[in-house]
């Protein structure tokens, strides 16, 4: 399975909720903009770790949804998303 962290960038996130019809481990967060909740997902269970700061939101999986998150970032009309494969 690849090891992959999924990086928003809350300058750039304008809340628009593209990512959360591609990914449901994205969700609206308290201030309006994405957050990462890897038990968010309602069918699948989800393990992974995030770190919340003023700046950017990181998240670490190592599953097999890669490319659901992958899909997010291209969704995201402001590319305040990065998702980046890393070594385990
Ligand atoms: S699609 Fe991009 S701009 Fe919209 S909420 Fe998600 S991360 Fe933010």
């Amino acid at each position: 399975m690849p090891r992959y962290e999924v990086t928003i960038e809350k300058d750039a996130c304008d809340g628009i909720f593209a990512c959360l019809t591609r990914d449901p481990r994205f969700v609206e967060g308290a201030d309006g903009l994405a957050k990462i909740d890897p038990g968010a997902d309602p069918v699948y269970d989800c393990e992974g770790s995030v770190d919340d700061d003023a700046e950017r939101v990181v998240a670490t999986f190592d599953d097999d949804r890669l490319e659901e998150a992958r899909q997010a970032a291209t969704a995201c009309p402001t590319d305040a998303i990065v998702v980046e494969e890393v070594d385990g």
